[in-house]
């Protein structure tokens, strides 16, 4: 109900915005339960404890998209492009190469996200800003995987306006890098996703245009 009314206050239509649900250490009753009660997306940062909730829990009449949001390690590829249809956490050309081989023996082509350190923080994953268009460019190289936008994790503040500027540029890079790489190699190249905004800033992230807001908390409650 708050994506749907702060996408409508910010003038974009509401279907843009989808809720992905961060069910991580969330146990896999509780997980069913919001499935029933409509949610359709959940996120998970970490392989082993995804593959046991996704097969303890039964098969919903509607398809549930499990995505990958945590720090993902080349030897998990494999795991990985089984379990997810978006992975939101690729940031090397190592790690793409892997889920390539991996998406290839299964006929997949894995959909993911570029993960940006928009902030150059040391303690935090991602590529720089200025690594990014060369990345994609890599990757596009490749047929089994296909970038379909950016994801960020903005430096963590008090308050959430203050996430705003980060949440700005990560838009603002996306469209730079669309325009650069559509004018030359790869017309055909769409980063339509902005996976950006948790539970304390995803008003903001959604005013500044995100397509996927990462909420656990908001949702499950504390982790413990
Ligand atoms: C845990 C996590 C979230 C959810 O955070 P909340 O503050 O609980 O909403 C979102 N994104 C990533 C990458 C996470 O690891």
């Amino acid at each position: 109900m708050r994506i749907r009314r702060t996408a409508e206050e910010s003038g974009r239509n509401p279907e843009s915005v989808r809720l992905v649900a961060v069910s991580k250490t969330v146990p896999a009753e509780t997980v069913r339960q919001a499935i029933e009660a409509g949610i359709t997306i959940l996120g998970e940062s970490y392989i082993q404890e995804a593959r046991s909730k996704i097969s303890a829990l039964p098969l919903p009449p509607d398809p549930i998209s499990w995505h990958f949001i945590g720090h993902l390690q080349t030897n998990k590829a494999r795991d990985a492009v089984r379990l997810f249809d978006l992975i939101h956490s690729v940031d090397s050309f190592k790690l793409a190469l892997a889920l390539n081989r991996e998406a290839e023996k299964i006929n997949k082509i894995q959909s993911i996200l570029v993960q940006v350190n928009i902030a150059a923080e040391p303690s935090k994953s991602g590529i720089t800003t200025q690594e990014v268009q060369n990345l994609i460019v890599e990757i596009t190289t490749l047929s089994s995987v296909k970038v379909i936008g950016l994801m960020t994790i903005p430096p963590y503040f008090d308050n959430p306006e203050k996430a705003h500027p980060f949440f700005d540029e990560l838009r603002s890079l996306r469209d730079r890098i669309q325009k650069n790489l559509n004018a030359e190699l790869t017309p055909d190249l769409s980063l339509d996703e902005l996976s950006m905004g948790m539970s304390g800033d995803f008003e903001a992230a959604i005013a500044a245009g995100a397509t996927l807001v990462r909420i656990g908390t908001a949702i499950f409650g504390e982790r413990n």
